[in-house]
């Protein structure tokens, strides 16, 4: 199982960088989970406090699009991916190799990152299964199955943003078919626990495009 997790950090010279508030929980309770069912888990994570589980291969990464890179080469060794990283939708359009001097107002121009679990969903190596996330303030169930299809995603974790950074989280899970389950607000590590599952039962899933998938990776179901 691959994980992305934490933030993202894109930095407008040595020293100031722009970030977000996700504390990286989310990621290490999902490998948490995928440990302690079996799975090997490799985990690519933004700048965080929390230390990664025991047993974790961990990949750290600072900005998106080197998070992006080690993704694109991972993925294809990967049955499932999570996309859990609140990856940074922006960087700077310039980035200064000396820390900036102070002056007055300054005018900073943004690009936009690729997105990462699109760039692989539409690979021919795609894992078996891609899980993602939605954090939504308005029209949850609406923006969450939009963004399924867009990023060609199996499974969708629709949250609120009161989960970022919280031990606690009450998600909705949406399937490609539209089919959407809303549980119980719970801690993070039970969470995990019923995504990884969740995951695992539509690797387990009869279906014939993930046949071809799991094939390519010399994995023949059980
Ligand atoms: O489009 P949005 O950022 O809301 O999508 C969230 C989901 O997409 C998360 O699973 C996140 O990890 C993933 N994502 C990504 N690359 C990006 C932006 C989001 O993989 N550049």
């Amino acid at each position: 199982m691959l994980l992305t997790s934490g933030p993202t950090r894109e930095h407008l010279d040595p020293i100031r960088f722009m970030t977000n508030a996700s504390s990286g929980r989310m990621g290490f309770a999902l490998a948490a989970a995928a440990l302690r069912r079996g799975a090997r888990v490799t985990v690519i994570s933004g700048p965080v406090e929390a230390r990664a589980p025991k047993g974790v291969r961990l990949i750290p990464v600072v900005s998106a699009s080197e998070m992006l890179k080690k993704t694109l080469a991972e993925a294809p060794k990967a049955d499932v991916l999570i996309g859990a990283a609140a990856v940074g939708d922006w960087r700077f359009r310039h980035v200064s190799t000396s820390k900036l001097k102070r002056r007055g107002p300054i005018r900073l121009s943004l690009a936009p990152n690729r997105d990462i679990l699109a760039e692989v969903g539409r690979r021919p190596f795609r894992p078996a299964v891609v899980v993602g996330f939605a954090l939504e303030t308005t029209r949850l169930l609406e923006n969450a199955l939009k963004k399924l299809r867009s990023k060609n995603l199996d499974l969708i974790v629709a949250n609120g943003a009161e989960s970022l950074g919280a031990p606690r989280t009450s998600l909705t899970l949406i399937w490609r078919s539209g089919k959407a389950l809303r549980l119980a607000p719970m801690d993070k590590a039970r969470a995990a626990l019923r995504i990884v599952d969740e995951a695992a039962a539509l690797l387990e899933a009869p279906s014939p495009e993930r046949d071809v998938l799991l094939s390519r990776r010399g994995r023949p179901r059980c």
